[in-house]
């Protein structure tokens, strides 16, 4: 099978103060059982409480981060266009812009060169292919997503 396009590897260096990943309005981010985990740790809550306080759930019952009421962004992100979890941040937000649908096709990688000036910035080091595709798994996790806590042990694997 042909390797894909970028395993030769990418020049990407995330932008200082840029945060223009997370500003968009009705974006979502999908969570795996251990972001749950660790970003309830982080909140000093138990996960059921944490999950009522930072999370809802889309239509078919996925756990998504919470978004402001009054502009639809991330809860997470403050006035400086910084996100205030970054410590801890959910993987796919980790993983972003090395996400499956980005990296699908050209006019996809594209569109998301055209929106992230992180990727073949002036400063970019190369990112090799083996890094970028634990990042595509690791997106394709969250966006598979969980429905209950505890989530059942067959389907979390660490
Ligand atoms: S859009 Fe790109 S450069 Fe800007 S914060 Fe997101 S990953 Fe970093």
């Amino acid at each position: 099978m042909k390797a894909p396009w970028w395993m030769e590897g990418v020049h990407f260096a995330c932008q200082p103060n840029c945060g223009r990943c997370c500003d968009q309005p009705g974006g979502i981010v999908y969570l795996s059982p251990d972001d749950a985990q660790r970003l309830a740790d982080h909140a000093g809550l138990p996960v059921e409480a944490w999950l009522d306080r930072d999370t809802r759930q889309t239509l078919d019952g996925r756990f998504v981060l919470k978004s402001r009421d009054s502009d639809g962004v991330c809860i997470h992100l403050n006035e400086r266009h910084q996100c205030s979890i970054y410590a801890v941040r959910p993987q796919q937000c980790r993983a972003f812009p090395w996400w499956g649908e980005n990296l699908a096709t050209p006019g996809a990688w594209k569109a998301t060169k055209a929106s992230c000036p992180g990727i073949d910035a002036e400063d970019a080091l190369l990112v090799d292919g083996q890094t970028i595709r634990l990042h595509v798994f690791a997106d394709r996790t969250s966006t598979k997503g969980f429905r209950e806590w505890p989530v059942p042990k067959r389907r979390w694997k660490r």
